[in-house]
């Protein structure tokens, strides 16, 4: 059983449709890198995926169990987490304080506040800190540190590269890939295409609401996606709907 389904999903804001009939299956381990332009769509698709944002047609089912109409905090009890674009912390309230609120909503698991430091060694001396007052890399560490804390099944982290120097882009990933061996299924949102190809074991590319192109990463050329990004494929070799 896939522990995602996504089945001809629709999501509107206002009289814009911004997710199109996407329909994409993810399974236990896998990890997936959701790419396309500015606007295609993506931010959109992982909110209804999360609960965030109500979906005007079509089914999300998680581990079987069909969660298109569940509320958001039910969908983080089922397992479901989703580290927001801009980070979304308490400015105000530690980082140990922004984690302790998470766990309260996840599900019980091995996730605790030291193992978030062991995954983000750059927060330890930062423990008490006010979320406000850290660098870029580390609110970004605490935001997927507090996703963690919910012991999720799936976890969706919606460009974390945006706004941080180089260096803190590789600090994040390298902590990802902590997770990425320890076979967390992860779908995330990356512009740097080559990065995604590189981390990603399968690609997903919108355009324009819709799937423009879907593959394993390892049989896609960096072309191919690129050509997805812009809709220059649409009849070319893998392109869909
Ligand atoms: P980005 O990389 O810029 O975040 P994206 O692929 O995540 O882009 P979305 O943010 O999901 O795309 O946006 C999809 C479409 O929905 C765009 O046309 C965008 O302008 C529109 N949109 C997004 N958020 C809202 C909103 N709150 N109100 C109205 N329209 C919105």
């Amino acid at each position: 059983m896939n522990l995602l389904a996504v089945d001809a999903l629709d999501v509107r804001h206002g009289l814009l449709q911004a997710v199109r009939a996407v329909s994409f299956n993810i399974e236990r381990g896998e990890t997936i890198a959701l790419v396309g332009a500015n606007g295609a769509g993506k931010t959109t698709l992982l909110r209804a995926i999360a609960g965030a944002h109500a979906a005007t047609g079509g089914r999300v089912s998680f581990n079987g169990a069909d969660v298109t109409h569940m509320p958001a905090h039910s969908r983080v009890a089922q397992g479901i987490a989703l580290v927001p674009e801009g980070r979304r912390l308490f400015a105000k309230m530690s980082v140990e304080e922004n984690l302790m609120l998470a766990r309260a909503a996840g599900r019980p698991g091995a996730w605790t506040i030291d193992a978030v430091m062991e995954a983000f060694p750059n927060l330890k001396a930062r423990r008490n800190a006010r979320a406000g007052t850290l660098s870029g890399g580390e609110q970004q560490a605490t935001a997927i540190g507090r996703a963690l804390m919910t012991n999720p099944e799936l976890l969706m982290l919606d460009e974390v590269s945006l706004g941080l120097s180089p260096l803190a882009v590789d600090r994040v990933y390298a902590s990802l890939q902590t997770l990425l061996n320890s076979g967390t299924t992860i779908v995330l949102v990356e512009q740097d295409l080559t990065r995604a190809l590189r981390v990603a074991g399968r690609v997903i590319c919108m355009l324009e609401g819709r799937i423009a192109l879907e593959g394993k990463a390892a049989d896609l050329t960096r072309e191919q996606v690129t050509q997805a990004y812009f809709g220059l494929n649409k009849t070319g070799a893998g392109a869909a709907a």
